[in-house]
């Protein structure tokens, strides 16, 4: 059974329809690149799985039950962990408070997580808005990873940071698909880093799935015609 499967998933902004007959299918342990250029509707589709947002036609089945039903504030305890674009920490509470205010039982607690990212130790008391935009992207991070999650989702985690600290954050991830199996959903605009981390991918255009598959068969023609590089 696939822990995340997306069939046929429509879904709206009011009136304005933003998804059409969306696929997507992530297995255990693995690495999802979710592809597209901007405003093609990946954004949208991590809000359906995450229950921001309802699906109105489709199904989204997340080991194999249906979230139909399923209120945003629960998905966390499904299983769902989201880094959402924009990271959104509690700005006047410390390091140590935020990543306490998201805990839940599981091998993810402060001293793993600090563990993975040593900067969020030294930085335990300062207040998360004193941090820079790196620092907060690692104690978003942290914050999905104290939830415990079965999947962890990845929206723009390195958009608008330093290239040194980009690459800090994917080490993280990478150390994530290797020592833990955690199964990843990422969405990211550098393709070269998705194709070195991802083992499948799914692009959207205009709101629907047009490509998906394993990332070496990800040709030219494809990046091309669907991401424009
Ligand atoms: P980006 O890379 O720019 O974040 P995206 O692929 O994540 O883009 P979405 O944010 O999912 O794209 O947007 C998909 C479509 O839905 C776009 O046409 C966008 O304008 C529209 N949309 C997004 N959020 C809303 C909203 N809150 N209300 C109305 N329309 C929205």
């Amino acid at each position: 059974m696939s822990l995340l499967k997306l069939s046929h998933v429509s879904a709206f902004y009011g009136p304005s329809q933003a998804l059409f007959d969306v696929h997507l299918t992530l297995e255990e342990g693995q690495v999802l690149a979710l592809m597209g250029r901007n405003g093609m509707g990946k954004t949208t589709t991590v809000k359906v799985i995450c229950r921001m947002l309802r699906n109105r036609g489709g199904k989204v089945l997340f080991d194999g039950q249906d979230l139909a039903n399923v209120p945003a504030y629960r998905a966390a305890r499904k299983g769902l962990g989201l880094v959402p674009e924009g990271r959104r920490c509690f700005p006047n509470l410390s390091v140590y408070e935020n990543l306490i205010a998201a805990a839940r039982p599981g091998p993810w607690d402060f001293q793993a997580v600090t563990g993975l990212f040593p900067r969020l130790a030294e930085r335990r008391d300062q207040m998360a808005n004193s941090l820079s935009g790196g620092e907060q992207q690692m104690l978003a991070i942290g914050r999905a990873l104290m939830t415990n999650p079965r999947l962890l989702i990845l929206d723009e985690a390195t958009e608008g940071l330093a290239p040194v600290i980009r690459q800090e954050i994917w080490a993280s991830i990478r150390r994530l698909k290797q020592e833990t199996g955690m199964a990843i959903l990422v969405i990211d605009k550098s393709l070269r880093e998705l194709r070195a981390i991802a083992d499948n991918a799914v692009i959207l255009d205009k709101g629907r799935s047009v490509w998906s598959g394993a990332i070496p068969d990800l040709s030219p023609q494809v990046t091309d015609r669907y991401l424009g590089v």
